[in-house]
């Protein structure tokens, strides 16, 4: 018989969104009439149709494949030059930023890449995660065994969990202790909060002392308002030498469903071998590509390129502006409760503090209840989201402004 992956038995049973779908459809069974109300401000999915520009482009890219002096079978498995250079340019040179074309590698999306870099990193490295956390970084190094058993508060022995409270405004300082590979998400899911240019700074500063390697989520990028924040860690000109960058058409463009992101792998990124060699990691991504992919299908590309067209990026503002007027509306009624809220300026989400020392939980429950709204427990996102709800600004302006009534009765 062959052996399994046993990491995986180490992996929290419990995991947050079967939770929620449970008790969401076991209360809908129990009271038919309040569930035909029910807002779902819980998953982090976008809901607006995709920008035209996209769909126009990708229909046209299946029309080309449809003959045969247009036709394609496989593409680069680093992805077309076309989406390549579009990236670069646009994302990261017309904003000051040295990337090449090649230092761009597209792929099905970041959650996928969070698991697909592990592959070319050793299994050896100290992961430092902030808490609360996308659970992906965390369970995806639970599967690769850098892990050791999950603890009682819902962590894991091994790994370094840096705490985000209101204390430091949810954006961890650098810990004294020594990590290898730290997980950063600015603007944060689940928090919504963003750091300052000086506190990615010390990030990296932290990373060059230590000769640590930053892998810096942006998926939330387009949804900063704030001119001074930086987009992307390439801001900070030192991070060449030591971040990975992980971007996504998924939020920006609506791409949940049609799979399309990417990673910024500068040729500058070094690692060490176990008898201390130090080498740069991009030959082995290009490797890692070219070996157990085939890239993202054409159609997806040419939409993803249409994105950075004019039309393109005019719709993209039209829906970030769609999700960030939500956000401001369930903001100013959470606050008129008086709630403590954090989050939902440059980000789609907003991070509030459960009055009168409620769990996570017991505020789901009390929403669910007498709101009919489902929001989702910081509990599930980490010991220190214990204490605080996510409410999602992903939803139609109507759900938004029945939710922000809906919590005046609270
Ligand atoms: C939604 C999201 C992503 C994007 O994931 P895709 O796989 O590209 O859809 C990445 N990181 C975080 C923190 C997210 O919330």
């Amino acid at each position: 018989m062959a052996y399994l992956n046993e990491n995986y038995l180490k992996l929290q049973a419990g995991y947050l969104f079967p939770e929620v779908a449970r008790r969401v459809r076991e209360f809908c069974e129990a009271n038919p009439e309040a569930a035909k109300g029910l807002i779902r401000c819980g998953i982090g999915d976008v809901t607006e149709p995709l920008p035209r520009a996209a769909i126009d482009a990708m229909k046209r890219a299946i029309e080309e494949l449809g003959h045969r002096e247009t036709f394609r079978g496989y593409g680069p498995e680093q992805g077309y030059e076309f989406l390549r250079s579009a990236i670069a340019q646009h994302d990261y040179r017309d904003r000051n930023i040295d990337i090449a074309d090649d230092e761009i590698f597209v792929s099905d999306g970041s959650k996928c890449d969070c698991g697909y870099l592990l592959d070319i990193l050793g299994d050896q490295n100290k992961v430092a995660v902030p808490d609360p956390v996308y659970p992906v970084y965390v369970d995806t190094n639970v599967m690769a065994g850098h892990s050791g058993l999950a603890r009682e508060d819902g962590g894991y022995e091994g790994i370094l969990y840096l705490a985000c409270t209101a204390g430091n405004g949810f954006v961890p300082d650098p810990p004294a202790e020594h990590a290898d590979l730290v997980y950063l998400c600015f603007p944060n899911n689940p928090t919504g909060t963003v750091a300052s240019r000086k506190q990615l700074s010390r990030w990296v500063d932290y990373a060059r002392e230590h000769e640590a390697l930053l892998l810096f989520d942006a998926a939330y990028e387009a949804y900063i308002s704030d001119p001074e924040i930086p987009h992307s860690i390439f801001e900070i000109p030192e991070a060449r030498e030591c971040a990975i960058e992980l971007r996504s058409f998924s939020k920006n463009g609506g791409f949940t469903g049609v799979r399309c992101g990417f990673t910024v792998m500068p040729k500058s990124v070094l690692a060490r071998t176990e008898n201390g060699r130090r080498l740069p990691l991009h030959p082995l991504w290009q490797r890692r590509w070219s070996t157990k992919s085939n890239s993202v299908s054409y159609p997806v590309q040419r939409g993803a390129e249409a994105l950075y067209s004019p039309e393109g990026r005019k719709e993209i503002r039209a829906l970030i502006d769609h999700y960030m007027g939500n956000a401001k509306i369930l903001r100013s009624a959470a606050a008129k409760d008086g709630l403590d809220v954090f989050g939902g300026v440059n980000a789609p989400y907003i991070w509030v503090k459960t009055p009168n020392g409620l769990t996570s939980w017991q505020m789901f429950d009390r929403m669910l209840r007498e709101l009919n709204v489902v929001i989702t427990p910081g509990a599930g996102f980490g010991a220190q989201g214990e204490g605080y709800v996510r409410i999602s600004a992903f939803n139609s302006r109507e759900n938004a402004e029945e939710v922000a009534r809906r919590l005046q009765e609270l």
